[in-house]
């Protein structure tokens, strides 16, 4: 067990926002911080691994919105450190849905069914907005509401719609204001080599390999204890550390969840905001084939099946943009879903997964030799992949959750009103987090040096010097000196 140490700032959690506030403190002077990480690395929703002789991220896997009018702070990042990218269209998956015989439905009818889609929700999103005026637009707007999908090309362009492509229907700031424009991460070193490159400029390392012991890894928080005089962090280790302040960077399903218990609680203002706001559960499924026996050009990147079971396996992506050669496929689930897969065992998955390639590719297709599925929802560490804030939110919501609590900074993607849900939102929210301790802890200093000089100047002045005197003439170091040169202090009372 580690004796209790001071540190001036801990940070809880080395994902991006962890290490992007680590990174802002270090460049302020504030060198002596902590950082307790609770899995075996840093990089949390930044992971890769490797799958199939590839490097796969199953955690973020794109730099989302580039090529706009502002330019995307991770994709700047990634260019320096020559991050191998690589642009992904997904406009074309609408004209490759597969029904359930192997079909591709016709692309008219396919475009047909994807403008009814928009239209419905963008009538939806009128709806909720008159929701919140008044109830002459809440008729109007219910009168003009389309009807819900119900056939598996509507349940499978609806899926596309509201769990990947929402910038077409709702303005979304990353899209807006960095781009329209998404690379899949496609190197070897991993997305996470980002984040190694941030901590590299503050915490030693060598080989590759981050040596620092303010990295604590495998250093599960449980308890957080807060009063005047700081912030008392308990782990699950048995280990206790002290500090001025701490910066939280767990996800929103974490914080929902009881994994860290807060002495005093925190107040209910904080608890009913970070109730609000939902989670949202995405995961990619890789399967490795021993050859290919989908369409391979890159235009086919992207493929839907379209089954009466809205989300059922629908949304697919070939690997030979990113990696030729590498017989991997990916599919994505969400929600309800990937928590109905994360708890059954892969080889169902795989066999549930192979149904659904026989009725798009056939029954002679090979069968996978390897399958990988993480499980984001169970992970105590994550409880979901990010946040998903109501879509009408004022950002009083958002304001709630970033609020710190006595000497607690809260932090992470879920913490930035622009771009929550996206690694540049965890990067900018570390930022934003690291700069705001910096001018606690300067502000802190001030009233201390303030606090010191009043403490020394009021009494003494009272015996020796007017007011107006002591501002004229003398430093603060200056009193001790004259007193004690009068003979009324000795010389350890003088220094002290
Ligand atoms: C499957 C998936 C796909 C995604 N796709 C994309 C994408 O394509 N593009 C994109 O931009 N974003 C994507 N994201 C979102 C992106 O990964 C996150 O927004 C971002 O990485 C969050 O960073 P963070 O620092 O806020 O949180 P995290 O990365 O979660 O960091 C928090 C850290 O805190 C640690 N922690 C938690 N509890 C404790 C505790 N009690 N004690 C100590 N440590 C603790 C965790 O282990 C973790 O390392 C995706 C996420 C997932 C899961």
């Amino acid at each position: 067990m580690d004796s209790t140490s001071r540190s001036s700032v801990i940070i809880i959690g080395a994902g991006v926002s962890g290490i992007s506030a680590g990174k802002i403190l270090a460049e302020n002077g504030i060198e002596d911080i902590l950082i307790l990480e609770a899995s075996d690395r840093i990089g949390g929703r930044v992971r890769n691994e490797k799958f199939g002789g590839v490097s796969v991220e199953l955690g973020a896997g794109w730099i989302a919105g580039v090529g706009g009018k502002e330019s995307n702070p991770v994709w700047e990042l990634a260019s320096k450190s020559g991050l191998r990218t690589c642009f992904s269209d997904y406009t074309n998956a609408r004209y490759n849905i597969y029904d359930r015989s192997g079909k591709i439905i016709p692309s008219g009818v396919a475009a047909d069914s994807y403008k009814k889609a928009v239209e419905s929700a963008i009538a939806n999103l009128k709806n909720l907005e008159a929701t919140n005026s008044n109830i002459g637009e809440v008729i109007k707007a219910a009168t003009e509401l389309p009807s819900s999908p119900k056939t598996p090309l509507e349940l499978a362009i609806d899926f596309i719609l509201h769990d990947f492509e929402m910038a077409e229907v709702e303005p979304i700031s990353t899209y807006v204001d960095f781009g329209e424009r998404e690379f899949l991460v496609a190197d070897e070193r991993g997305y996470a080599h980002l984040l190694y490159k941030m901590a590299e400029e503050f915490l030693s390392t060598s080989d590759g390999k981050i040596l620092d012991n303010r990295l604590k890894l495998n250093k599960v928080v449980r308890e957080l204890q807060h009063s005047r005089n700081g912030v008392t962090v308990k782990t699950e280790d048995g280990c206790v550390y002290e500090a001025n302040y701490v910066i939280l960077s767990a996800s929103i399903g974490v914080l929902q969840s009881d994994l860290i218990s807060f002495k005093p609680p925190l107040p209910k203002w904080k608890t009913e905001a970070i109730e609000k706001c939902d989670v949202m559960v995405y995961t990619k499924i890789f399967l490795k084939f021993p050859c290919k026996f989908w369409p391979c050009s890159p235009e086919k990147e992207f493929f839907i099946y379209a089954h009466e079971r809205r989300g059922y396996y629908t949304f697919w992506q070939h690997m030979e943009n990113a990696y030729p050669g590498s017989n991997i496929l990916v599919v994505t689930l969400t929600n309800g879903e990937s928590k109905r897969v994360e708890a059954q065992p892969d080889e169902e998955t795989l066999k549930e997964a192979m149904e659904v390639l026989q009725d798009m590719f056939g029954p002679d297709i090979p069968n996978a030799t390897d399958i990988l599925v993480p499980r984001w929802w169970n992970n105590r560490f994550q409880r979901g992949s990010y946040s998903n804030y109501p879509i009408i939110s004022d950002n009083q919501l958002v304001n709630s959750i970033r609020a710190p609590v006595g000497g607690i900074f809260f932090t992470g993607e879920h913490t930035s009103e622009r771009f929550n849900g996206y690694v540049h939102g965890g990067y900018l929210a570390g930022i934003d987090t690291g700069k705001a301790v910096v001018e606690k802890i300067r502000k802190d200093n001030e009233r201390n040096n303030s606090e010191t000089q009043n403490f020394l100047l009021e009494p003494l002045l009272a015996l020796t010097l007017t007011q107006t005197e002591a501002m004229s003439s003398l430093h603060k170091c200056d009193i001790p000196k004259q007193l004690y040169l009068s003979g009324k202090l000795g010389i350890p009372e003088a220094i002290l």
